[in-house]
């Protein structure tokens, strides 16, 4: 190679060289300057986390610092708490889940006064054990090992029952327990010495009370009986006077004094019944009853005032109801005639209805029965409603003041339905009327019940002709039951209209708006309806016998219309119509007393002087011979040598009462064929001094004051068919 060429390469190589060196230098400087732009990152990077550092150390040392004083607040609070527990007078411990003693404060370790085992650790059962085996605890007559399994028992469950357990210094202990989620439990024990001793004291003083109230009520009850007895006397003899030649004025005395007698009766009745409640002295005493009787019962005793204020008295009984009943017929019908009369008493115009319903328990052998006593009277104002229960309340006002009452009535009809396990409520409208009504349970009674004939072939269509849409309502039902189509017609016109040759009866009341029924029949006759069978409903059937024009109709149904009653009229009306609608009556023979016959025997055991003049007077028109006896040991003797036909038993008597003398007899009567009817006596039969008294063995009972009419009726009903006559116009079988 020339040097040249050797020249030019090794320029060559130094300009590669070089320029290889320039790319290095290059590269080199953007590296230096990319690691210089890193350099700056970095440190940024560490500034910021520097900053961060410095504030969460600052963050650290506050919550440090929080920390420290909540701490010492907690530590506060628990001191105070502790602190607390410890002063209060009642125990309070914790226990951990398997029953160890965590902690318990003074009061609840001075039980244990003495027993240092009693401290943190010791285990519940260990406690348990103590408490009987030192006696700390009265265990009454368990047996310590049952007392302590009841204890254990009941401190497994997971919220056990409080609990009072007694201490040997009597002191009452109310063991709280509550148990944690964690099975932790906490556990107080209150001292209620004080309040149980409170209590015990406001027992014996309410015992104490009630006692003395059944003392008072029981001497107002013995006072208004010893009350009666002469007031009962008064009243017989005002009746007796009543009978004596009299004049006017005198007449108006005698009147005026029996009226006031019997008004002062009625008091003395009701505060006799209220007190004997008041004193626990009344029990009921359930027995078969028909309750659709009772209520039409209660609505014949109440028909006179009904009649003289003009009201109507209807009763509703329910046609799918059973009418026979178990329960206490003296009570029901002392409700009844409270309900039904305060219903008479409070209103002046319009109606009382009765309505009964009920509906048969699902075991069939009882009733819910509904009674609903509904009136057009004055109504009560709504603020007094829910006084009118109470005793003595009356409502007071102009239109109420009228009205006498004892304001008793009520009161105890409240307590006697109570009694029966029933409720009582009256809803009233001022000036439109009130419904008292009243819901018990009654047994059904055993045997059949009365069930309506069908008289759907006789009677297709019946005309009922009435203006009072309830008994128009109730008589629709009623008919519809026996299978007859009824047309209603509110007046006598509409029923003129109404009659055709297919109608079989025409039911009618007596007043209607147009016309009387009595007219309405005269026109029907004379249309020539002379076969349609008429049948007027009257309060008053005496009004329509003595009209001369009755025989045109063919019957008179008392109101309120016994079914029973409308049931065998239909049935009579099934056959053509009689000649005379009067019922059949015996034919009257005037016989003079047989010469050879015996006087009919009455024994009447009265141990009341003045009664026995008052019956010596009553019967004194009667052929009979009349012993007394004084009580209940001469009625028995007399029994014995008198024989009588029939005796009237005054029933509370000195020595022996009217019911043992009756039990004595019945007994002397078993093995003969004899059963002398005996009538009871009793001042206050109504409202249930009737008890027990047809279970003695008597057969009948009259409540005092005497009357002569029911007297002469009982003479009358027993008297034998060999006897002589009881009076010279009256019948004797020889
Ligand atoms: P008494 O009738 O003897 O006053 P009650 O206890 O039977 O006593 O009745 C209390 C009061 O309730 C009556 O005085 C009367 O004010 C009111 N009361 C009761 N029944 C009715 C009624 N059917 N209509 C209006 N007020 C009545």
């Amino acid at each position: 190679m020339s040097l040249a060429e050797k020249l030019s390469q090794e320029r060559r190589a130094r300009l590669a060289a070089e320029r290889l060196l320039e790319l290095k230098q290059a590269e080199l400087s953007a590296a230096n300057q990319k690691l210089g732009r890193h350099a700056i990152a970095l440190t940024r990077q560490i500034d910021e986390t520097q900053a961060e550092v410095e504030t969460v150390r600052g963050e650290n040392e506050k919550v440090k610092s929080d920390l420290t004083v909540a701490h010492a607040k907690i530590e506060v609070a628990e001191r105070r708490l502790w602190h607390s527990i410890q002063t209060i007078q009642d125990g309070f411990a914790f226990f951990d889940g398997d029953g160890y003693l965590i902690s318990a404060n003074k009061a609840y370790l001075s039980v244990f006064e003495g027993l240092d085992e009693v401290a943190p650790g010791i285990s519940y059962d260990r406690i348990l054990d103590l408490l009987t085996q030192e006696g700390i605890v009265d265990i009454g007559e368990d047996s310590a090992a049952d007392w302590q399994a009841n204890m254990r028992r009941r401190w497994a469950c997971s919220n056990p029952e409080p609990i009072v357990i007694q201490l040997w210094n009597g002191h009452y202990i109310r063991l709280i327990d509550q148990r944690g989620s964690d099975g932790d439990v906490v556990s107080l024990a209150l001292n209620i010495t004080s309040s149980v001793r409170h209590e015990a004291e406001l027992h014996a003083a309410r015992e104490r009370a009630e006692a003395a109230n059944r003392a008072k009520s029981a001497f107002l009850a013995n006072m208004s009986h010893e009350i009666r007895t002469p007031m009962n006397g008064i009243v017989g003899m005002t009746e007796l006077l009543t009978e004596t030649p009299l004049c006017d004025e005198q007449r108006l005395y005698v009147n005026t004094i029996r009226n006031s007698g019997e008004a002062l009766l009625v008091i003395i009745n009701d505060v006799l019944d209220y007190s004997k409640i008041e004193a626990d002295k009344l029990a009921l005493h359930p027995e078969q009853f028909d309750l659709e009787r009772c209520i039409l019962e209660v609505s014949m005793l109440l028909q006179p005032s009904v009649r003289d204020k003009g009201l109507t008295l209807l009763v509703d009984y329910d046609l799918f109801l059973p009418t026979l009943f178990v329960g206490d017929p003296g009570r029901i019908r002392q409700i009844l005639t409270n309900l039904v009369g305060n219903a008479v008493k409070f209103t002046s115009d319009g109606h009382v209805l009765v309505r009964v319903t009920g509906v048969p328990n699902s075991d069939a052998q009882s009733c819910d029965i509904h009674v609903a006593i509904e009136d057009s009277g004055i109504g009560i104002e709504t603020d007094k409603i829910s006084h009118i229960f109470g005793e003595f309340n009356q409502v007071e006002d102009e239109r109420n003041r009228q009205f006498e009452g004892t304001g008793l009535g009520l009161a105890i009809t409240k307590r006697l339905i109570t009694m029966m396990g029933g409720t009582v409520w009256v809803e009233s409208e001022p000036g439109k009327g009130s419904c008292f009504g009243f819901r018990i349970t009654l047994p059904t009674a055993e045997g059949p019940q009365p069930a309506p004939p069908n008289l759907a072939d006789q009677l297709q269509n019946v005309v009922v002709v009435e203006d009072l849409e309830v008994n128009r309502a109730i008589l629709t039902k009623q008919l519809g039951r026996l299978g007859s189509q009824v047309t209603v017609c509110e007046s006598g016109g509409a029923a003129l209209g109404a009659i055709n040759d297919t109608v079989d009866l025409v039911i009618c009341d007596q007043d209607l708006p147009d016309m009387e029924a009595l007219e309405l029949a005269k026109t029907l006759r004379g249309q020539g309806w002379d076969d349609l069978p008429i049948v007027v409903m009257s309060a008053n059937p005496a009004i329509i016998h003595a009209d001369p024009t009755h025989n045109l109709i063919d019957g008179v149904l008392q109101k309120p219309i016994p079914r029973s009653e409308l049931y065998a009229r239909l049935l009579d009306l099934g056959v053509p119509r009689a000649a005379s609608p009067e019922p059949t009556r015996h034919p009257e023979v005037k016989k003079p007393a047989g010469k050879n016959q015996r006087q009919m025997r009455v024994l009447a055991a009265e141990d009341n002087r003045t009664n026995q003049l008052i019956f010596r007077k009553m019967t004194k028109d009667l052929n009979i011979e009349l012993r007394f006896a004084a009580n209940g040991l001469e009625a028995v003797e007399a029994y014995l040598d008198f024989n009588p036909d029939l005796i009237f038993m005054d029933i509370s008597m000195p020595q022996m009462d009217g019911k043992q003398a009756t039990a004595e007899i019945r007994r002397r009567e078993i093995g003969t064929a004899k059963s002398v009817p005996i009538v009871a006596l009793t001042a206050h039969a109504m409202a249930g001094d009737d008890q027990g008294i047809l279970a003695a063995g008597l057969d009948h009972y009259l409540t005092k004051p005497l009357h002569k009419k029911l007297i002469h009726q009982m003479i009358m009903d027993h008297h034998p068919e060999d006897t002589a006559a009881l009076t010279d116009d009256s019948p004797s079988a020889d």
